[in-house]
């Protein structure tokens, strides 16, 4: 049984926890010891290998846009900051774009947050019926009122690349792996001393840093703290369709419903509604979901739809922040050796690069230095102070 001692402890791989590892790993100045500590050698099970991959700019909240607009720069740029001696990094990052469509009464809410996004610098372009007719005659818009279109930047990528990528390049600039399960914290006064593993090893720290996805309230209460973030199940059907559809951006109908290609086929995913939706980590798929609750709503607004086929499925973890859906990020305010990178429901994959960054400043200068993101503090779960994402949906 091994003590080994760092200057950072991340528990947990997935795309924050290694993005965190990336930015902190190339400070060179500080020479930090790092470790992350990983239970899954495959990657497979956490949230970020089961996402859609989406990247999108339209957003209500100012740090919620600012956040995706680093991760286009960043992933525009991916070799430059991921690459291993001029290696080529290749994520299948595809600027797509994203298409919110509206009904009449939803119409007030797609102005006010394009208003946001035009401030932001974000290229997005309002369409009315016909405009949608013209440019995606393949679709239904009867019922529609309007919809609105990122020019650029927004899109798709593969996740699990992303995070291998943030993965190899902090192993490359010294970050330790170890592949194990933190069992326990040992808090000292309001200090996180040492993390137990499985292994019967453990690992003493001078920071720790919660980047466990779906099981981030359980690494909380090893520390007796309570993180309001839950883990909630989520679905995506892959599906081929009989006839020819033209370009098709990442669309999301009035419903919730999403749907994208993903090569020759397509992906789709919805989220249920508050009472359907409680706290589960295993990964049954409901099949009668897709029957009920996906196709028909795919049928009415593509009727080349009616003719699918579902051809996969798979169900992943978001990690849902309880009062906002929003990103937990920085220390506990007791425990100022404990930082938090959690509770990003649909949108830790974009996140990442911007909270890697955030979350490095924060233990290298003890304050942001780029993007101000402290209005997502942890106090902010104690005062019940949330920040409100606006939806069309
Ligand atoms: C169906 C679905 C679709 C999504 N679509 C999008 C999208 O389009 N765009 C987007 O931006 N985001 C999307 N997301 C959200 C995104 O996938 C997540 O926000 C992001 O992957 C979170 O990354 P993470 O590193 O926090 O979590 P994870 O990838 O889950 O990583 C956490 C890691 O911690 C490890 N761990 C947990 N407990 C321990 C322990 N005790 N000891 C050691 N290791 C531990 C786990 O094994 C895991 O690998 C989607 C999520 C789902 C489920």
């Amino acid at each position: 049984m091994s003590e080994n001692s760092y200057d950072i402890v991340i528990i947990g791989g997935g795309v924050i926890g290694s993005a965190i590892a990336y930015f902190l790993s190339r400070n060179t100045e500080q020479n930090l010891k790092i470790a992350v500590i990983e239970k899954d050698s495959s990657y497979q099970f956490g949230s970020t290998a089961r996402s859609a991959g989406g990247v999108r700019l339209q957003f209500s909240t100012p740090e919620n846009i600012r956040m995706s607009q680093f991760a286009v720069e960043f992933l525009r740029n991916i070799t430059d900051h991921l690459g291993i001696e001029g290696e080529k990094v290749d994520v299948s990052y595809t600027e797509g774009g994203y298409l919110f469509l509206a009904q009449d009464h939803q119409i007030p809410i797609l102005y006010n947050n394009h208003e946001v996004q035009k401030r932001e610098g974000v290229p997005v372009a309002l369409l009315d019926p016909e405009d949608l007719k013209t440019s995606y005659p393949w679709m239904n818009v009867s019922d529609l009122a309007g919809g609105t279109l990122g020019l650029e930047g927004e899109g798709w990528l593969d996740a699990y690349g992303l995070n291998q990528a943030f993965r190899k390049k902090a192993i490359s600039q010294g970050v330790t792996y170890l592949k194990d399960e933190v069992l326990d914290l040992v808090k000292n006064g309001s200090k996180i001393e040492k993390a137990t593993l499985k292994s019967g090893d453990s690992v003493l720290g001078s920071v720790f840093v919660n980047a466990a996805g779906a099981r981030a309230a359980e690494i909380a209460k090893m520390a007796e703290l309570d993180l309001a973030v839950r883990p909630r199940k989520r679905f995506i059907f892959s599906f081929s369709c009989r006839e020819e559809v033209g370009p098709c951006p990442l669309t999301i109908d009035p419903s919730g419903l999403y749907f994208r290609p993903e090569g020759h086929q397509f992906i789709t995913g919805r989220s249920p509604g508050p009472d359907e939706d409680p706290d589960c980590l295993d990964f049954d798929v409901n099949y009668d979901w897709f029957d009920n609750d996906i196709w028909p709503v795919l049928a009415h607004r593509v009727p080349a739809f009616e003719a699918i086929k579902m051809e996969n499925a798979w169900a992943g973890h978001y990690a849902y922040t309880l009062l906002d859906q929003n990103a937990v990020l920085g220390p506990h305010p007791e425990v100022p050796n404990f930082i938090f990178a959690n509770g990003f429901s649909g949108h830790g994959l974009q996140q990442s690069p911007a909270v890697g960054r955030a979350i490095a400043e924060l233990i290298l200068f003890q304050n942001y230095q780029t993007l101000d993101l402290s209005c997502f503090s942890f106090e902010r779960l104690l005062t019940g102070k949330g920040v409100r994402e606006i939806n069309v949906v």
